[in-house]
Protein backbone atom coordinates (compact mmCIF):
# COMPACT_ATOMS: atom_id res chain seq x y z
CA UNK A 1 0.00 0.00 0.00
CA UNK A 2 0.99 3.24 -0.84
CA UNK A 3 0.09 6.48 0.76
CA UNK A 4 -0.58 9.87 -1.34
CA UNK A 5 1.87 12.37 0.05
CA UNK A 6 0.40 16.31 -0.43
CA UNK A 7 1.71 19.91 0.12
CA UNK A 8 -0.17 21.64 2.35
CA UNK A 9 -2.19 23.40 -0.13
CA UNK A 10 -3.33 19.89 -1.19
CA UNK A 11 -1.43 19.42 -4.43
CA UNK A 12 -0.45 15.80 -4.96
CA UNK A 13 3.39 15.56 -4.54
CA UNK A 14 4.07 12.12 -4.65
CA UNK A 15 3.79 8.16 -3.50
CA UNK A 16 5.44 7.17 -0.31
CA UNK A 17 5.78 4.20 1.59
CA UNK A 18 3.98 3.85 5.00
CA UNK A 19 7.52 3.75 5.78
CA UNK A 20 8.31 7.01 4.68
CA UNK A 21 4.94 8.39 5.87
CA UNK A 22 5.86 6.99 9.39
CA UNK A 23 8.94 9.15 9.51
CA UNK A 24 7.12 12.11 8.43
CA UNK A 25 4.63 11.12 11.34
CA UNK A 26 7.55 10.89 13.63
CA UNK A 27 9.19 14.25 12.81
CA UNK A 28 5.35 15.53 13.27
CA UNK A 29 5.46 16.81 10.17
CA UNK A 30 2.12 15.68 9.04
CA UNK A 31 -0.61 18.71 9.16
CA UNK A 32 -3.82 16.87 7.85
CA UNK A 33 -5.04 13.87 6.90
CA UNK A 34 -7.55 12.54 4.82
CA UNK A 35 -9.41 9.27 4.94
CA UNK A 36 -9.22 6.51 7.46
CA UNK A 37 -5.86 5.21 9.08
CA UNK A 38 -4.75 2.39 6.86
CA UNK A 39 -2.19 0.91 8.65
CA UNK A 40 -0.60 0.92 12.01
CA UNK A 41 3.51 0.89 12.43
CA UNK A 42 4.46 -0.44 15.81
CA UNK A 43 7.88 1.50 16.89
CA UNK A 44 10.40 0.44 19.56
CA UNK A 45 9.41 0.95 23.46
CA UNK A 46 9.18 3.86 25.59
CA UNK A 47 11.23 3.66 29.17
CA UNK A 48 8.98 5.89 30.69
CA UNK A 49 5.15 4.95 30.00
CA UNK A 50 6.31 1.24 29.12
CA UNK A 51 4.67 1.43 25.78
CA UNK A 52 4.91 0.90 22.92
CA UNK A 53 5.09 3.46 20.52
CA UNK A 54 2.48 3.38 17.58
CA UNK A 55 2.36 5.71 14.48
CA UNK A 56 -1.55 5.11 12.78
CA UNK A 57 -0.85 6.19 8.69
CA UNK A 58 -3.58 7.58 6.54
CA UNK A 59 -3.71 6.86 3.45
CA UNK A 60 -3.94 10.53 2.23
CA UNK A 61 -1.44 12.94 4.46
CA UNK A 62 -0.17 16.87 4.07
CA UNK A 63 3.14 17.34 4.71
CA UNK A 64 3.93 20.20 6.74
CA UNK A 65 6.47 23.33 5.07
CA UNK A 66 6.31 24.73 1.75
CA UNK A 67 8.03 22.18 -0.64
CA UNK A 68 7.90 23.74 -4.59
CA UNK A 69 6.38 21.53 -6.34
CA UNK A 70 7.62 21.76 -10.01
CA UNK A 71 5.52 19.35 -11.12
CA UNK A 72 2.64 21.41 -10.79
CA UNK A 73 4.13 23.74 -13.26
CA UNK A 74 5.53 21.57 -15.89
CA UNK A 75 3.59 18.65 -17.64
CA UNK A 76 4.45 15.29 -15.83
CA UNK A 77 7.10 12.87 -17.39
CA UNK A 78 6.30 10.80 -20.48
CA UNK A 79 6.80 6.76 -19.69
CA UNK A 80 5.16 4.00 -21.82
CA UNK A 81 3.35 2.62 -19.01
CA UNK A 82 1.43 6.14 -17.84
CA UNK A 83 0.99 6.37 -21.70
CA UNK A 84 -0.58 2.93 -21.97
CA UNK A 85 -2.33 3.81 -18.63
CA UNK A 86 -3.86 7.30 -20.02
CA UNK A 87 -5.13 5.26 -23.75
CA UNK A 88 -6.42 2.54 -21.28
CA UNK A 89 -4.33 -0.21 -23.06
CA UNK A 90 -6.48 0.20 -26.05
CA UNK A 91 -4.91 0.87 -29.66
CA UNK A 92 -5.46 3.70 -31.25
CA UNK A 93 -5.52 2.48 -34.76
CA UNK A 94 -7.71 -0.98 -34.36
CA UNK A 95 -9.55 -0.01 -31.28
CA UNK A 96 -8.05 -3.96 -29.64
CA UNK A 97 -7.83 -3.91 -26.22
CA UNK A 98 -4.32 -5.47 -25.15
CA UNK A 99 -1.59 -6.16 -22.54
CA UNK A 100 1.19 -3.97 -21.90
CA UNK A 101 3.67 -6.28 -23.20
CA UNK A 102 1.69 -5.83 -27.03
CA UNK A 103 1.36 -2.73 -26.62
CA UNK A 104 4.11 0.41 -28.24
CA UNK A 105 4.75 4.26 -27.85
CA UNK A 106 3.87 5.22 -31.45
CA UNK A 107 4.51 8.68 -32.40
CA UNK A 108 1.74 10.38 -34.33
CA UNK A 109 4.07 12.53 -36.10
CA UNK A 110 7.05 10.38 -36.48
CA UNK A 111 10.20 11.39 -34.59
CA UNK A 112 12.27 10.75 -37.99
CA UNK A 113 10.09 13.38 -39.81
CA UNK A 114 10.51 15.63 -36.64
CA UNK A 115 7.79 14.67 -34.82
CA UNK A 116 8.06 15.47 -30.79
CA UNK A 117 8.15 12.86 -27.77
CA UNK A 118 5.52 14.62 -26.13
CA UNK A 119 2.17 13.86 -24.80
CA UNK A 120 0.29 15.31 -27.54
CA UNK A 121 1.91 13.05 -30.44
CA UNK A 122 2.43 9.95 -28.46
CA UNK A 123 -0.58 7.69 -28.50
CA UNK A 124 -0.98 3.98 -27.31
CA UNK A 125 -0.65 1.87 -30.50
CA UNK A 126 -0.83 -2.41 -30.62
CA UNK A 127 2.65 -3.84 -32.35
CA UNK A 128 0.95 -4.83 -35.76
CA UNK A 129 -0.49 -1.01 -36.03
CA UNK A 130 2.71 0.75 -35.00
CA UNK A 131 4.25 -1.65 -37.70
CA UNK A 132 1.85 -0.59 -40.46
CA UNK A 133 2.17 2.61 -39.86
CA UNK A 134 5.61 2.86 -39.79
CA UNK A 135 7.14 6.64 -40.44
CA UNK A 136 4.17 8.06 -42.40
CA UNK A 137 1.54 10.19 -40.87
CA UNK A 138 -1.91 8.84 -40.28
CA UNK A 139 -3.60 10.30 -42.83
CA UNK A 140 -0.28 9.29 -45.69
CA UNK A 141 -1.26 5.43 -43.99
CA UNK A 142 -4.88 5.81 -44.67
CA UNK A 143 -4.86 5.30 -40.48
CA UNK A 144 -7.22 7.39 -38.54
CA UNK A 145 -7.39 7.82 -34.89
CA UNK A 146 -10.25 6.34 -32.21
CA UNK A 147 -9.34 9.13 -29.70
CA UNK A 148 -6.94 11.94 -29.80
CA UNK A 149 -3.72 12.43 -27.18
CA UNK A 150 -3.38 14.93 -24.44
CA UNK A 151 -1.87 15.77 -21.71
CA UNK A 152 -2.86 14.13 -18.35
CA UNK A 153 -2.92 17.08 -15.50
CA UNK A 154 -0.91 16.76 -11.97
CA UNK A 155 -3.88 14.90 -10.22
CA UNK A 156 -4.18 12.73 -13.60
CA UNK A 157 -0.53 11.77 -13.14
CA UNK A 158 -0.79 10.66 -9.99
CA UNK A 159 -3.61 8.09 -11.18
CA UNK A 160 -1.66 7.04 -13.82
CA UNK A 161 2.01 6.24 -11.49
CA UNK A 162 -0.06 4.74 -8.69
CA UNK A 163 -0.17 1.39 -8.39
CA UNK A 164 -2.71 0.20 -5.80
CA UNK A 165 -4.67 3.30 -5.20
CA UNK A 166 -6.79 3.20 -2.29
CA UNK A 167 -10.71 3.84 -2.60
CA UNK A 168 -10.16 7.04 -0.69
CA UNK A 169 -7.15 7.99 -2.71
CA UNK A 170 -8.95 7.90 -6.21
CA UNK A 171 -12.01 9.49 -5.05
CA UNK A 172 -9.81 12.27 -3.86
CA UNK A 173 -7.48 12.36 -7.12
CA UNK A 174 -10.71 12.24 -9.76
CA UNK A 175 -12.64 14.93 -7.82
CA UNK A 176 -9.83 16.81 -9.37
CA UNK A 177 -9.37 15.44 -12.60
CA UNK A 178 -11.10 17.49 -15.90
CA UNK A 179 -14.32 15.41 -16.90
CA UNK A 180 -13.10 15.40 -20.57
CA UNK A 181 -10.19 12.62 -18.94
CA UNK A 182 -10.32 9.36 -20.33
CA UNK A 183 -10.60 8.17 -16.80
CA UNK A 184 -13.79 9.36 -16.22
CA UNK A 185 -14.88 6.61 -18.59
ZN1 LIG B 1 -3.89 -1.90 -33.36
Amino acid sequence: MDVLQLDVSGRPQAWITTREAAVIYACDGVAWTLGEPCQVLRGGWQRVSGRQSRIEVHSIIAVRGTVPSRAWRQAPALSNAKLFARDRYVCAYCGHHCLPEDLTREHIHPTSRGGYDSWMNCITACRPCNGRKGSRLPEEANMSLLYLPYVPSLHEDMILRGRRILADQMEFLLASVPRSSRLHG
